[in-house]
């Protein structure tokens, strides 16, 4: 997950990623208790990726002196992430893909900080994309690795 790999652990209790500090991947475990149930680990990784999207988010926000918006997980197949700046007394929200938890970490964080750049420009124009490379450098890369892959992250774990 966000570039780790990990294996599944069917342990009959809570979906859940484990830590496995100093093992090169981590373990998804309480996905089903014996056969795997792919509804299991897609909670366990919507999990994941929720604290780690709030967890980024938190650290955009503040580099563009914005509050942290509430984020939620979608699971679209046209975009990956979206934002709806504050307006007429609503506040901001985000919403991202779970599926960027499938992505290098690199790339998933790209559109955390590209919708958190939104809060300060509601388009995408230059100072829309002088913030976002303030946050995370040159994102023509992780623009390109999700075209290339983009389908590839719907191919795991289809929507059912
Ligand atoms: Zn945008």
């Amino acid at each position: 997950m966000f570039g780790v790999p990990w294996g599944l652990r069917p342990d009959g209790r809570r979906p859940r990623l484990v830590d496995t500090p100093g093992e090169s991947h981590a373990w998804l475990a309480g996905c089903g208790a014996g056969a795997v149930d792919p509804q299991l680990v897609v909670r366990a990784i919507r999990r994941e990726a929720a604290d780690v999207f709030d967890e980024r988010a938190v650290i955009h926000c503040a580099a563009l002196d914005v509050t942290p918006p509430p984020i939620s997980l979608i699971d679209a197949r046209t975009r990956w992430g979206s934002c709806t700046p504050a307006h007429a007394g609503r506040p901001a929200s985000i919403r991202l893909s779970w599926r960027l938890a499938l992505a290098p970490f690199a790339v998933a964080d790209y559109v955390v900080a590209h919708e958190c750049a939104h809060l300060r420009e509601a388009n995408h124009g230059p100072r829309f994309w002088a913030h976002v490379h303030a946050l995370v450098g040159d994102e023509k890369r992780h623009r390109a690795w999700l075209r290339a892959n983009g389908a590839d992250l719907h191919a795991i774990l289809p929507k059912g």
